[in-house]
């Protein structure tokens, strides 16, 4: 069965993308946390990020590559914050490894 991000990559079910490539795409978050909200994923669904294997390391290179420049065409000048969520204590709600690009506002540490 596809994820839900793979189901976006296979344009089966809409999203607002924001950047794509061969090995990632970056979509608006539909639940905004901060003035600006993207979600940058792998189209390989690899399921979070304490599964990652020592094969994804030049995915995961290239993918925290494309999240600082897609937070650059987002015009974040005042600064962002990444964010991957891991399991169910990281607050996980999706099981398809994505970073989450936040901005447009000041945000407080540590977080919630
Ligand atoms: P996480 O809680 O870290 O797993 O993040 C999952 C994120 O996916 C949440 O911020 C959701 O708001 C977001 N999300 C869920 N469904 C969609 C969707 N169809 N399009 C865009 N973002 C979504």
């Amino acid at each position: 069965m596809k994820t839900l991000f793979e189901e976006i990559a296979a344009r089966e079910i809409p999203a607002n993308i924001v950047y794509e490539d061969d090995l990632v795409l970056a979509i608006r978050d539909i639940n905004l946390q901060a003035p600006t909200h993207v979600l940058i994923f792998p189209k390989k669904p690899v399921p979070r990020i304490a599964e990652a294997k020592a094969d994804d390391q030049k995915l995961l290179g290239h993918l925290l590559l494309k999240a600082a420049e897609v937070a650059k065409k987002l015009d974040l000048k005042g600064g962002y914050r990444l964010v991957i969520n891991n399991g169910p204590d990281g607050g996980e709600t999706v099981p398809h490894l994505h970073c989450h690009i936040l901005g447009g506002r000041h945000l407080a540490w540590p977080p919630g």
